[in-house]
């Protein structure tokens, strides 16, 4: 049993001010494998001050200075990856090889690609006026992150102020504390002066709005739900702080007939289902040429049929449960709702995927799902369901598929497959999205993320993930 009872501020594991506690489940089973101590204000006031007086000192360093140490936070994340790993799964259910080889691993991708940014930066520049334009840190900023990518989350946020001279207070999601207490062992060994960075335990409503008020942040970074991101907007907003949000998603996946079908479509159904469809960004309505629906509607049936189901514990390529009960409810609500208003169900459907083994039947299995025919004005095509529920329908021209594509409060990602390189371009261009990607290939590590609309503001990663965390300043040049 793992007891998550120290708070890491001022440089030191430190006891909480806060004495309440809850329990950390594991997903697969919902046994309880700990107990965390949630903080409160008084834990927040302490953590900012620390992280105020570490900026005194900390946004000074030179770039060489903050390179080496960001260096060897590299070094200590390549050999922590198993660590990183095994904690990821234990507390969100992710399987042991993604959680590793892919959940641990972007903590290492998104570091090296903030350590390139870096180098790459101009802290100082003449423009072409001749004045003098320099990049400062911002000061102390609150970071709150989501259960569903914690290590992800957690270095698109830490790293960038690790890097500009910043300082922060880290507030990971409540449900997922150990990865983040790993995190926090990584950066004190790496050698960050005490201060720089902090992590507090606790609630969005408590911890999370007291960081968001608190006078002394001067910008808040968050990742989670378009609800709690506009809580942390109208919190930060009475003292004017920099607000970057990183929301929800209901990304569009057109399918044209000129791909090839096979290949993409059984893709775009795995996708979909990644991470058990707990991704911000999944590919979750897949939008097919009507030449070709027919088609696409046995490669996607098939697909998710063979999609395999199992313990996170074991290496592989299946998918796991959903996170929590909570999770599980909204899911099957979802799939209930979907056919309610008429959309035809493909495969999986209600309740728990059959043939799980008996030591996994409290866990929060579900199955994979996908219905077709599905009309936008339909609750399964315009929300977030955040399960593995692919939702299909027909389009008859380019102009339609866009349309019914941008037809979305959110703007995260979208998704095309074709053979046509003009006609990727000419979509692309058109699709009110954050974030392309084509015929299965992603953006790298070190390209923005970020969304359009309610997906959010701001972009993490590389350039202009440091950008957000730096003022600028101007001077002229100097004359006596
Ligand atoms: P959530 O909004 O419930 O929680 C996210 C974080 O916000 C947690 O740390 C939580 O404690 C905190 N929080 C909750 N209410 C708050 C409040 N009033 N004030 C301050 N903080 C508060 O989201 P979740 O369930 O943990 O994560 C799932 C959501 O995150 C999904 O909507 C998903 O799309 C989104 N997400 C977005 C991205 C992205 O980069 N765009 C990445 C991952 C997840």
């Amino acid at each position: 049993m793992i007891t998550a009872d120290r708070f890491y501020i001022g440089g030191a594991w430190v006891a909480p001010s806060g004495t309440r506690t809850m329990p950390i489940l594991t997903p697969s089973t919902n046994a309880r494998i700990g107990t965390l101590t949630l903080g409160n204000a008084e834990d927040v006031d302490r953590a900012v001050a620390a992280a105020r007086t570490a900026f005194e000192s900390y946004s000074l360093t030179p770039k060489p200075e903050r390179l080496a140490l960001l260096r060897r936070l590299a070094g200590i994340t390549r050999a922590r990856l198993d660590d990183l790993g095994r904690a990821i799964s234990a507390e969100m259910g992710a399987p042991a090889t993604m959680a590793r080889e892919v959940q641990a691993y972007s903590g290492l991708g998104h570091l090296e690609g903030f350590i390139a940014a870096l180098e790459a930066l101009d802290e100082e520049e003449t423009l072409p006026n001749g004045d003098i334009l320099s990049r400062e840190p911002i000061g102390v900023c609150g970071l709150i992150t989501p259960w569903n990518w914690p290590i992800n989350q957690i270095a698109l946020k830490v790293v960038p102020v690790l890097a500009t001279g910043a300082t922060c207070v880290l507030k990971p999601s409540e449900h997922t504390p150990l990865s983040a207490q790993i995190y926090a062992e990584m950066v004190h060994e790496a050698g960050f002066p005490a201060g720089v960075f902090n992590l507090v335990h606790g609630e969005g409503p408590t911890v999370g709005a007291a960081l968001s008020r608190h006078p002394d942040v001067a910008m808040m970074s968050f990742t989670g739900s378009t609800r709690a991101g506009s809580a942390v907007s109208r919190d930060a907003a009475a003292t004017i702080k920099r607000v970057t949000l990183e929301l929800g998603g209901k990304s569009p996946n057109l399918v044209f007939a000129d791909c090839d079908l096979d290949a993409r479509v059984t893709e775009g159904v795995a996708a979909c289902f990644y991470n058990t469809g707990q991704s911000c960004d999944a590919p979750t309505r897949m939008l097919v040429e009507r030449s070709v629906y027919d088609r696409a509607l046995e490669i996607a049936r098939a697909a998710a049929e063979a999609q395999p189901v199992g313990d996170p514990a074991e290496e592989g390529d299946h998918i796991g449960p959903l996170f929590d009960r909570l999770q599980y409810d909204r899911v099957q609500t979802m799939i209930r709702k979907g056919l309610d208003d008429g959309a035809r169900l493909l495969a999986g459907g209600p309740g728990r995927p059959d043939g799980l083994p008996e030591r996994l039947q409290g866990g929060w299995f579900v199955r994979p799902t996908v219905f077709c025919d599905v009309s936008p004005d339909m609750a399964i095509w315009r929300e977030e369901i955040f399960g593995p529920v692919l939702a299909m329908t027909p389009f008859d021209s380019e102009e339609e598929a866009i349309a019914l594509a941008n037809d979305t409060d959110y703007g995260l990602a979208a998704y095309i497959q074709t053979g046509s390189e003009d006609r990727a371009i000419r979509v692309a261009r058109r699709l009110r999205a954050g974030g392309i990607h084509i015929n299965g290939r992603d953006a790298d590590y070190g390209s923005p993320f970020g969304g359009f609309r309610q997906s959010g503001n701001g972009r993490e990663g590389g350039r202009f993930g440091l950008e957000d965390y730096l003022e600028m300043k101007v001077r002229p040049p100097f004359v006596a």
